[in-house]
């Protein structure tokens, strides 16, 4: 085997068969499509545990929830920090479904691990490469999110980083790239999905939420990531999504998530993928 020296753990020629990222025992990669789903921000106890609840009847595995919030302007809400977390774990608790939440700063990647079954490293923070090698040495499988204007090289480079630290448990996401449209919030570069599968053996997730800023569009985009070999999709998803705190116009209805999972098991299956039936407790 020939080891690519720009890319010594990364590449796909390492594991041909590709990766499989164990969250909490939901499997990413090879054959299982994962969803992960909740609001951008946890907001309140009562609130993320019935998004919990909504979204594993609708079928998804993993909570998704910001209770760092990595914001634009620091006059808007930053989060609800560690008490985000303990309402996650209890959402958690009482679904079995398994968490995400992003980690923003190294001194808090601790903190974070005890409470997540995987670290969300975002956009902002895809060249932080402090927080990067934080998280390779954390034994919770990491989401790396795609930076605002990165370049292919600099996002696997980044995967490097965390990995060269010895955690190898690592999915990349796609979440939109600044394009040239003022109707969009970003473009989703789709185009990076079927690249990065020949290049690496690591999962590669689709963000349509931030990839397009628009809730409207999202089933669309989410049809098109997996047909186009994602290995799953991460959606900014709230019983009433015009209450959101954040994030409000892309987020999509629990019930809007339900009919799109149903649509996603149509495409996975065309493309031979399948979508694993909810976790029991
Ligand atoms: C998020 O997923 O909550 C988020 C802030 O995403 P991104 O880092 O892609 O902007
Ligand atoms: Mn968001």
């Amino acid at each position: 085997m020939t080891i690519n020296l720009e890319y010594p753990l990364t590449s796909r020629n390492l594991r041909p068969n590709g990766t499989v990222v164990d969250i909490g025992r939901v499997k990413v990669g090879i054959t299982e499509l994962v969803v992960m789903a909740g609001p951008c921000s946890v907001e309140s106890a009562e609130q993320i545990l019935r998004i919990a609840r909504e979204i594993k009847v609708a079928g998804a595995t993993i909570l998704r929830g910001g209770a760092f919030k990595p914001r634009t302007s620091p006059y808007d809400f930053q989060g609800l920090g560690k008490t985000g977390l303990e309402y996650l774990r209890a959402a958690s608790c009482d679904t079995g479904l398994r968490i995400i939440t992003e980690v923003i700063d190294p001194r808090d990647v601790e903190l974070v691990a005890k409470y997540a079954d995987c670290l969300q490293i975002g956009s902002r923070n895809m060249q932080n490469y402090p927080l990067l090698s934080e998280v390779g040495r954390s034994s919770k499988p990491v989401l790396l999110k795609r930076g605002l204007s990165a370049t292919y090289k600099e996002f696997l480079l980044a995967a490097e980083y965390i990995m060269v630290e010895g955690n190898e448990q690592v999915i990349l996401c796609e979440r939109g790239i600044r394009g040239l449209s003022n109707e969009l919030r970003f473009t989703l570069d789709l185009s990076v999905v079927p690249y990065l599968k020949e290049k690496t053996h690591l999962p590669v997730i689709v963000d349509p939420s931030h990839g397009t800023g628009n809730a409207r569009l999202v089933p669309a985009m989410s049809r098109a990531a997996i047909a186009c070999g994602a290995d799953g999709i991460i959606v900014e998803t709230h019983y009433s999504p015009k209450d959101s705190i954040s994030d409000a116009i892309q987020t999509i209805s629990t019930a809007e998530l339900a009919q799109l999972i149903k649509e996603l098991e149509a495409v996975a299956k065309a493309v031979g993928q399948r979508i694993p039936l909810p976790l029991v407790k």
